[in-house]
């Protein structure tokens, strides 16, 4: 299985060539293209299995049509912390380096002028902690109505955070025809019940 058979866009080939990948990782083999069709997945899979562009690679694939607009993200990736929330903008900049997309990141410990701004911008991509997020919204500087796809990621660590109840809350908030890529590195009830609750008819992938 190479990069090309899974379906990705030259533009991103050439990103992932440029990182001098060989081959996919089997999370990316069996999530990217699935994703790419438009399927909801679960994926269950520890930190180091190449998780992070299994999601990145076929969201920047949909993201080279159509354009972003004030207040209104396209896609949300949801990180239990800053540092990971970080970690995700670097993986953007680094396989997304020819798709001049707008990232914008809203963690906690930044001001929230120089977040406004990059969200009044239009954000393809927004990445997110779950509590600066609601917060935003809260304040009426942020529109959730236009996301097309809803990443979370980590989820037993939001579970181990005390994040479940904004989760929950935020899943409410963005469109029900949206795309859900949703990953864990284990399922504990509290994931299963998310999952049934928020995924429509996941394909689930366990590496
Ligand atoms: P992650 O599991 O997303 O934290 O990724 C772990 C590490 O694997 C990161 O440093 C990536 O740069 C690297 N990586 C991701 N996909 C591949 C691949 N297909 N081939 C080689 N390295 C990869």
């Amino acid at each position: 299985m190479t990069f090309r058979d899974i379906g990705l866009t030259e533009k991103v080939l050439a990103a992932v060539e440029t990182a001098g990948y060989i081959e996919p990782t089997p999370i990316q083999a069996q999530a990217i293209p699935q994703a790419l069709a438009g399927r909801d997945i679960l994926g269950i899979a520890q930190t180091g299995t190449g998780k992070t562009a299994a999601f990145v690679l076929p969201m920047l694939c949909r993201l080279e049509t159509g354009r972003a607009r004030a207040r209104m993200p396209r896609t949300l990736i949801l990180e239990p912390t800053r540092e990971l929330a970080a970690q995700v903008e670097e993986s953007f900049v680094k396989y997304g380096a020819n798709h001049k997309l707008n990232v914008a990141l809203l963690i906690g410990g930044v001001s929230f002028g120089d977040q406004e701004t990059k969200i009044m911008r239009g954000a393809d991509v927004l990445i997110a902690t779950p509590g600066r997020l609601l917060d935003f919204h809260e304040r009426g500087k942020l529109l959730l109505t236009g996301i097309d796809i809803l990443v979370i990621d980590e989820a037993d660590r939001m579970l181990d955070m005390g994040f479940i109840p904004d989760i929950e809350r935020i899943c409410k908030l963005v469109p029900f025809t949206r795309q859900t890529l949703f990953f864990s590195a284990t399922m504990p009830p509290e994931i299963t019940r998310l999952t049934e609750q928020f995924l429509q008819n996941p394909v689930r992938i366990e590496v």
